[in-house]
């Protein structure tokens, strides 16, 4: 092979001995992910609301911005259920660039694998046991989500792996819920197959073992906007959009048929001042057809502590190195809002 294996990496068990869960914070994963169940399968009818920057750049500043969600929870948490995103792995659509805390735990140096995954574990860690909140993460390398599966409560799969085999199969055996999205052509088929694959028990390859996953039966969709051919935005968060997944959900026998609208990439245009707008709207919908009330689970939502995005070389706290995000005074007054229209 044309690759050098340069050293070998601690396997998820040994991460964990190093940086063990104890009871307590164990316990608070479970009662979060019994509420989550709920919400998604309906029989809690408040709001999941997975907010956070896009990228987890620093721990210092996503810390900073998770305590002051705990806080503005407070204010909502009979209409609103929060789980912050820390997103410590990220897509790339050419392959360039940041590619998040795993591979940079610091983003103005080189990649360190291993320190890399020592400070993802950190981060939700610290996340869970200074603010009591287990969190949000994309499973971007599927083998990889045994050094978080004990800490985290919500799973999305992207646009750009929605497609993937090893993707669905890992997601048939993860025991959180996780979110499916729309790819970046838009086609719902796309996302429904990979739905159903997640929702059966599949016999596969993973870590090196032959294993038999339970099948996921909260793995739901998230729709997140498409690319035209002509690399054109477009959204798909409108009446019509959502009536058509509700069809194209009822035709097919899934368990927990559920959505989450994310508010920004292709539905806002990258665009994250469009988010508030996005979710008054979808609640509008929600007001005006129950059906669409029943699948509508919740939002997702880019936010950081400042406005807007920079250059990786700007290293301005709290603002965000990957997709533009809605600032924290903006993000404070969407949250009220939102839970005035739950
Ligand atoms: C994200 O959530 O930041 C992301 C990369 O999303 P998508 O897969 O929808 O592009
Ligand atoms: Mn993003």
């Amino acid at each position: 092979m044309n690759m050098n294996f340069e050293r070998k990496l601690a396997i998820p068990m040994e991460v964990k001995e190093m940086y063990p869960l104890d009871a307590r914070l164990a316990e608070i994963v479970a009662d979060r992910d019994r509420q989550i169940k709920d919400i998604l399968s309906g029989k809690d009818d408040r709001l999941l609301l997975v907010i956070g920057p896009c990228s987890a750049d620093r721990e210092d500043s996503v810390l900073a911005y998770i305590s002051r969600l705990r806080k503005a929870e407070d204010r909502v948490k009979d209409k609103i259920f929060i789980v912050p995103r820390i997103y410590t792995n990220k897509p790339r659509t050419t392959g360039d660039g940041y590619k998040g805390m795993l591979h940079q735990p610091d983003p103005t140096e080189k990649p360190d694998m291993f320190k890399g995954i020592v400070a993802i574990r950190e981060l939700h860690m610290r996340a869970l046991a200074e603010c009591g909140f287990s969190c949000a993460d994309e499973m971007l390398y599927p083998e990889n989500h045994r050094y978080l599966d004990d800490v985290l409560a919500y799973v999305a799969v992207g646009a750009r792996s929605v497609e993937n085999q090893q993707h669905r199969l890992t997601a048939s055996g993860v025991e959180v819920p996780v979110g499916m999205k729309n790819p970046t052509s838009g086609d719902y088929s796309v996302m429904l197959n990979a739905i159903t694959a997640a929702q059966h028990s599949h016999t596969f390859i993973y870590r090196g073992w032959e294993v038999t996953s339970e099948g996921n039966p909260f793995a739901h969709a998230i729709l997140r906007g498409y690319m035209n051919k002509h690399g054109q935005s477009l959204p798909n968060y409108h009446y019509e959009d959502l009536l058509l997944l509700s069809e194209l959900y009822s035709a097919r026998n899934l368990q927990n048929p559920a959505v989450i609208i994310d508010t920004n990439h292709a539905n806002s245009g990258k665009n994250p001042f469009e988010q508030p707008r996005i979710i008054k709207e979808v609640m509008q919908n929600c007001r005006y057809n129950p059906t669409i009330r029943k699948m509508i689970r919740g939002f997702m939502v880019e936010s950081y502590i400042e406005d807007g995005a920079q250059k990786v070389t700007e290293c301005v706290y709290g603002k965000s190195i990957t997709d533009p995000c809605l600032g924290w005074e903006k993000t404070e007054k969407l949250i009220e809002e939102l839970a005035q229209l739950v």
